[in-house]
């Protein structure tokens, strides 16, 4: 894994390439290029600099000093170019699965409406309402990703603060499993929980906690097959608790597993089955959990089914 990093690293068309910018434009080609004419430029003057000034050693030490300065220069200014470069890309990236995730429930409300508004459904009631739910549902979809897309950046800028005290996670669990229950019903999906009484309570921010726990339970009612099951258990480990929301679903392909903590990441699996989607989920989910000193994973196996976990700790 380190050489392939350090060959991807050396392998500078292919890091340019990325950032859809032309050759000349491009940060790690323009150090190269920087460092060629500054290894001339240094040779060039200690050439012309022993045959003017009597004292080599002089020539080559301010040589030396200068050929370093230089090359601190050109490191730091094109290590911001690539920042930019980085940023520039990231936006793309980002607009484009915005862009891709606004349109289909847009459309979506673009037809109903027209419908409705047509007047083709005359007066039969149960059609009108049918539409209605169809708004209803795609207005939600839109704003659950633009309030996702406000807590990435909230987290990003480190402007996400956390509200800290005891709280009971089985109290938690089962306000998540009230909720989802009828979505889980919907498709018979049995929903349980395994709690030991007595447990201590964790210390952490309840509300942002309730989003990741829920997110987990969603993902595992989402991503199940019919008559499957959704089990979430807490337990005590060491000096914390563990959450863990156990599906016998889709699981994830192990190709995909490395990248599903990334920001957008959706596996080819997931897409199939659920059109529905931002992947950013468990993004934030890792971060609300590393903020609270937690840690966070899953272990799944394709078409077995997937458990995502963290743990939180008892005290602070
Ligand atoms: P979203 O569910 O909106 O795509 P998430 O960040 O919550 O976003 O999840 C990212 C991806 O992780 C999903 O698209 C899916 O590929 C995978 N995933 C998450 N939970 C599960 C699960 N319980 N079973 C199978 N795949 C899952």
């Amino acid at each position: 894994m380190g050489f392939k990093k350090l060959l991807d690293e050396l392998n500078i068309i292919a890091r340019c390439k990325k950032y859809g910018i032309s050759i000349w434009q491009c940060p790690q080609f323009l150090f190269v290029l920087m460092g060629i004419v500054i290894m001339i430029t240094a040779v060039v003057t200690y050439t012309l600099g022993t045959r003017v000034a009597a004292d080599p050693e002089t020539v080559l030490l301010i040589v030396l000093a200068l050929t370093v300065v230089l090359f601190v220069i050109t490191f730091s200014i094109t290590r911001s170019l690539e920042g930019l470069a980085e940023a520039n890309q990231m936006k793309t990236e980002f607009i484009n699965i915005v862009s891709h995730q606004l349109r289909s429930p847009l459309s979506n409300l673009k037809w109903a409406l027209e419908l409705l508004m047509s007047n083709h459904l005359g007066e039969i009631k149960e059609k009108r309402s049918e539409y209605m739910k169809i708004l209803e549902d795609n207005t939600n979809r839109m704003s659950e990703l633009v309030a996702d897309l406000l807590t990435v950046s909230r987290l990003e800028q480190g402007r996400f603060l956390l509200n800290k005290a005891e709280f009971s996670l089985t109290d938690l669990a089962k306000e998540i499993i009230a909720i989802h229950k009828p979505a889980a019903e919907a498709s018979q999906i049995r929903l349980k929980l395994e709690a030991p009484g007595n447990l201590p309570k964790v210390y952490g921010d309840a509300l942002r906690i309730k989003i990741v726990a829920e997110n987990f339970v969603h993902n595992a009612i989402r991503y199940n097959k019919d008559k499957g099951e959704v089990k979430v258990k807490i337990a005590p480990k060491n000096k914390s608790l563990l959450f863990a929301v156990q599906d016998n679903g889709i699981g994830i392909p192990a190709d995909d597993q490395k990248h599903i903590f990334e920001k957008f990441f959706r596996s080819k699996n997931a897409l199939k089955s659920q059109t529905h989607g931002s992947g950013l989920g468990l993004y934030i989910g890792k971060m609300i959990i590393e903020k609270s000193d937690g840690k966070i994973g899953f272990k799944s196996e394709k078409n077995k089914g997937s458990t995502f976990w963290f743990l939180l700790p008892i005290k602070a």
